[in-house]
């Protein structure tokens, strides 16, 4: 078993305003999380349990019975409600305190005194799934452990602070090798990096033009696994645009995904790939997609995109949406009207692809009923009813290539930092103008996905993502 947190980068600075003050003295915090459980992960057959900020609860200054600067005594009131509440939402709870020596151990003060904190938990609320208790430093480092039910504890194995910078801290941070294969990007960016990006599990759904070069930058950096969704076949239409890909794919009909984790695992650098060949919001995929620390989105479909962005805000996994659009010129069969790339990260605090406007909820509708009900698809369309129409969209791929490019920048940007600050961190190019725009787009009001915080790491619920559809 695998145990690993998500803190959303608001939560992780509410955190640390709350408890590491100039006075230098140790405080306590609770965090409130969801859970996600992964049983049988696609690389190891692992179980993952993953908890995600959901909620800070303060404690209040007066309910500290004596501080310094190596230990805190506090009395549990706060505490009491925080299981109540727990309890009653079905949510994990996180107790933190701070180290303000920077020192990455736990004391023996806490050794003594959290099996009964955390043993008043699991008699309170009777309920056999583990808790977690976290230590954040002065100087920026993290670190933590779970307890279970029979009060031993674990170490959490990787901790992510997700947001407009990314930060991961795991146990093994300083001890790890790097292969020399990264050595030319460690002479700009350092081992740090390489370290980081082999820890992490990264989604790429959609292996269409932007995905396959995607997938393949991202297993040139040093990712350590990649998933692969997409549910088509190579076409000879693709070549002009697929990495990887050949006319004996083609020929063969064999999966966009097959091939780009072949093409990829044989360059030899140890990217771990798994491969599903079927739509992102299916079954067979939930397992996989929880296990992901980051998904880049490369789909061109609506209702996949609009299951991402449902996905990205209930398990706190930010996910980079991009997209090329060549506007065809109407007046003709060739030719167009403007050529424009987007990148978006979608995460908790931004807004969401519905209020954007870059998924059509009318569009993901007939793509989920031509997946679900052809027959009844095709007697829509033929009543007239069907607003999407099949026709290929123009496609290049320098372009597509490029706002892949500037995806993947932009997340080894939230780990390393390379941009100024103030740099612009999401974008639509537009290409034939030669300038970038922020995106536009504003939070609709009463917007469930952006609008609101109550999906915002809720993680594991029933139904799932609260979909009833
Ligand atoms: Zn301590
Ligand atoms: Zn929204």
């Amino acid at each position: 078993m695998k145990y690993t947190l998500t803190l959303s980068e608001r939560h992780y600075e509410e955190l640390r305003s709350l408890i590491i003050q100039k006075d230098g003295l140790e405080r306590p915090a609770i965090v409130l999380c969801g859970r996600s459980s992964v049983e049988n992960d696609l690389w190891d057959g692992g179980e993952e349990e993953r908890f995600l900020s959901y909620r800070v609860v303060p404690i209040p200054e007066n309910e500290i019975i004596g501080h310094s600067k190596t230990h805190v005594f506090w009395d549990t009131k706060t505490f009491r409600k925080a299981m109540k509440i727990c309890k009653e939402e079905n949510l994990a709870i996180c107790v933190v305190h701070n180290h303000p020596n920077n020192c990455l151990e736990y004391s023996e003060i806490d050794n003594d005194n959290e099996p009964s904190l955390f043993k008043g938990i699991f008699n309170r609320n009777g309920e056999g799934r583990p808790h977690a208790s976290l230590v954040i430093t002065p100087d920026g480092n993290i670190f933590g452990r779970v307890w279970t039910y029979n009060l031993k504890s674990e170490k959490l194995s990787l901790i992510r602070v997700l947001g407009e910078k990314f930060q991961f801290h795991y146990p093994d941070k300083k001890v790890i090798a790097t292969k020399d294969i990264f050595h030319r990007q460690e002479l700009a960016f350092g081992s740090g990096l390489s370290k980081d990006l082999s820890k992490l599990t990264i989604g790429v759904i959609g292996c269409g033009a932007t995905g396959s070069s995607t997938a393949h930058l991202l297993s040139r950096l040093g990712v350590g696994k990649l998933l692969l969704v997409d549910d088509d076949i190579v076409e000879r239409t693709n070549l002009s645009r697929l990495y990887g890909a050949s006319a004996a794919d083609a020929d063969a009909g064999r999966a966009k995904v097959e091939m780009l984790k072949s093409f990829i695992t044989d360059a030899g650098i140890g990217t771990r790939v798994r491969a599903i060949k079927n739509w992102v919001g299916s079954q067979e995929c939930r397992t996989a997609i929880k296990s992901c620390d980051i998904i880049f989105g490369c789909t061109d479909d609506h209702s996949g995109r609009m299951f991402l962005n449902r996905f990205a805000h209930f398990y706190l996994t930010p996910v980079f949406d991009m997209g090329i659009m060549i506007d065809p010129d109407e007046s003709d069969l060739v030719g167009f009207k403007s050529i424009q790339g987007r990148m978006n990260v979608v995460q908790c605090g931004n807004v969401c692809l519905l209020c954007r406007m870059t998924v059509d909820p009318t569009l993901a509708r007939e793509e989920d009923l031509k997946r679900s009900d052809p027959k009844g698809y095709f007697k829509e369309k033929d009543q007239g009813y069907i607003k999407g129409i099949d026709i290929p969209n123009p496609a290049v791929i320098t372009f597509t290539s490029e706002i892949s490019n500037v995806s993947v920048n932009e997340f080894l940007n939230r780990i390393i930092g390379f941009k100024k600050e103030g740099a612009q961190s999401t974008l639509t190019r537009f290409f034939d103008k030669g300038m970038d725009r922020k995106p536009g787009g504003k939070k609709r009001e009463g917007c469930p996905i952006c609008d609101s915080e109550n999906y915002w790491g809720r993680g594991d619920i029933k139904p799932f993502m609260d979909n009833v559809n």
